[in-house]
């Protein structure tokens, strides 16, 4: 039903569940009902004669967009839109944050992270020693295989230095690193409650700073002319609305929720992946923007994939279903063979590729097998294991052939050479003459009872993104920036990290180029 603002009485604060931030009470008058509720978003631009569409419920939408455009629409409320809204907002900018989330899902992957990776001079309270320019970036050459952007590489590195500061300034409390943690407590800061109260932090920083955030809005469609972005379309709690802005930043994530758009690389495949993340991040911006001639870059079949419980939920199950315990046992297909080295290098150095590696079994499951020695040496996991008397029992439990498992599991522990076992180094317990072999930590599987896990690849990101340069501006195809769009977070990662990943360096490039982001949109948009 549409209709038209008769008159209009500011009363109170009024807080709803769903739909805008912080919405406002409004008495007023329209054909067929004396009293609603307009959103706050509307507040201040309301005049007699708006155009207005009253839903079911009693909330009411302001059809007309103000005459005086915002300054910078933020696109996808996780870490890198919230550094840039905050940024853009003490620069002074009028900004508007569209999430597609409703408010208690909030904060996309960046609500899943616990630490971030930053350059320091010298120990703190939290760090346990320096990390400097040269060695973040020879780890970031190591990981990446020179697949990187040094010069956006180094300014994000150094810039880094000013998080330790910069986060707290905004609400994020510190704590020191926590054992099972993958042996950052030295290059990582961990936030204290996690990337959970982070967001929530920064949420409550946008609300004292005047940002507004609008949930249940999901952007569709940009209107881009010319290198220039004019406007976003956007679905907000149902209804479609128009945003015109002077600029925008991009902050909407990679696209590993849309499995139809992972499946054009992965094939089938893709139907068996969970994903460790919010089921908003399908990509929709990046298309857009892909669509309106923005460069490309990084591998789009690409994506950080680890080994997760198969029984983890299809969605945003986050960090508590990864499992560990692949250094300490044997894994097997369904097949019921051995395919890759379990003790190849450290846990934190080899997590990352094992997603691949069982994106490329039969469909797409493993079974991780230790015995009773190997459960305390890696993080409990969140579902209990398969457990068994037996090895035969543990198969049949699992689903496997007994007889199979058996064998396997007689072979490898007949190839086990004797050796020092030691969890922290890359000791000299490995096998000789099985193929393929297990490099370290290799003790026989004889201690029951035995446990078992079955393991799908968990996709944490995709690598596909736009280029940007050191402004946050995309760049555009023949090289040249686009005049007022800005990306940051996921959706330009692949610029500095093109391959391969670094613990805690997701939220690093995010908080980076969401602030040089939201400094860049409000230069433009108020200059
Ligand atoms: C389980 C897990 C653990 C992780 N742990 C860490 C860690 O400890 N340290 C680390 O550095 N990194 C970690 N990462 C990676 C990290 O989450 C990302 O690098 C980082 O959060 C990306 O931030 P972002 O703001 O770009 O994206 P996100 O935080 O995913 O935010 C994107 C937002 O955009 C919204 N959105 C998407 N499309 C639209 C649209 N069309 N319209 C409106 N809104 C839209 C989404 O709803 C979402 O809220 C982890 C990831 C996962 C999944």
């Amino acid at each position: 039903m549409r209709d038209r603002l008769i008159s209009a009485k500011h009363t109170t604060r009024y807080a709803l569940k769903n739909g805008f931030h912080h919405e406002i009470a409004i008495k007023f008058h329209h054909e067929g009902a004396p009293t609603s509720i307009l959103p706050r978003a509307t507040r201040g631009r309301m005049q007699e004669g708006s155009d207005l569409r009253v839903l079911r419920g009693g909330k009411v939408f302001l059809m007309a967009e103000p005459k005086s455009p915002l300054d910078v629409l933020i696109v996808g409320g996780g870490n890198a839109g919230l550094c840039a809204a905050i940024t853009a907002r003490c620069a002074g900018a009028r900004v508007l944050l569209l999430e597609s989330a409703t408010k208690d899902l909030r904060g996309g992957n960046s609500r899943h992270t616990r630490n971030i990776r930053a350059m320091h001079k010298a120990a703190t309270a939290y760090l346990t020693g320096p990390y400097g320019e040269e060695e973040f970036w020879e780890d970031l050459l190591q990981v990446t295989g020179g697949e990187t952007n040094e010069h956006l590489a180094r300014l994000t590195i150094r810039a880094s230095e000013e998080l330790g500061e910069w986060m707290p300034a905004n609400g994020v409390r510190w704590q020191g690193s926590l054992r099972g943690t993958l042996h950052l407590g030295r290059t990582n800061l961990f936030m204290l409650g996690g990337g959970k109260a982070m967001v929530n932090a920064y949420y409550n920083a946008a609300s004292r700073l005047g940002i507004e955030v609008a949930y249940e809005s999901e952007v569709r469609e940009l209107k881009i002319g010319d290198k220039e972005f004019l406007s976003a379309v956007a679905i907000c709690n149902g209804a479609a609305r128009e945003f015109n802005a002077k600029a925008i930043v991009v902050a909407s994530g990679g696209f590993e929720a849309n499995i139809p758009w992972l499946k054009e690389y992965w094939g089938e495949a893709a139907d068996n992946f969970i994903i460790r993340g919010t089921k908003h991040n399908q990509g929709q911006m990046l298309k857009e923007l892909l669509q309106h001639g923005a460069k490309p870059v990084g591998n789009p079949r690409g994506c950080h994939a680890v080994a997760l419980d198969a029984r983890a939920p299809k969605f945003d199950g986050g960090i508590v279903t990864r499992l560990d315990s692949v250094p300490f046992g044997i894994v097997v297909n369904k097949e019921i063979k051995r395919f890759y080295d379990e003790g190849e290098d450290f846990w934190p150095k080899r997590y990352a590729i094992w997603g691949k590696l069982i994106a490329e079994q039969p469909d797409q499951i493993a079974y991780s097998i230790v015995d009773a020695k190997a459960l305390p040496l890696f993080m409990p996991s969140v579902f209990p294991p398969v457990k068994a008397g037996s090895i035969a029992e543990l198969a049949a439990a699992l689903g496997l052939d007994p007889s199979a498992l058996v064998a396997v599991v007689d072979k490898f522990n007949r190839e086990v050479r004797p050796g020092a076992f030691d969890p922290a180094s890359l000791d000299s317990c490995r096998t000789e003459g099985l193929h393929p072999p297990k490099s370290h930590w290799a003790r026989a599987i004889d201690t029951p009872p035995y446990y078992g896990y079955p393991l799908r690849p968990g996709i944490t990101f995709t690598y596909l993104g736009v280029t940007v340069d050191e402004q946050a501006r995309v760049i555009m195809q023949g090289d040249r920036p686009a005049k007022n769009i800005f990306a940051a977070g996921e959706v330009m990662a692949g610029n500095i990290l093109g391959k391969g990943y670094l613990g805690g360096f997701g939220l690093t490039i995010g908080s980076v180029f969401g602030r040089i982001a939201g400094r860049e949109a409000a230069r433009y948009a108020i200059s």
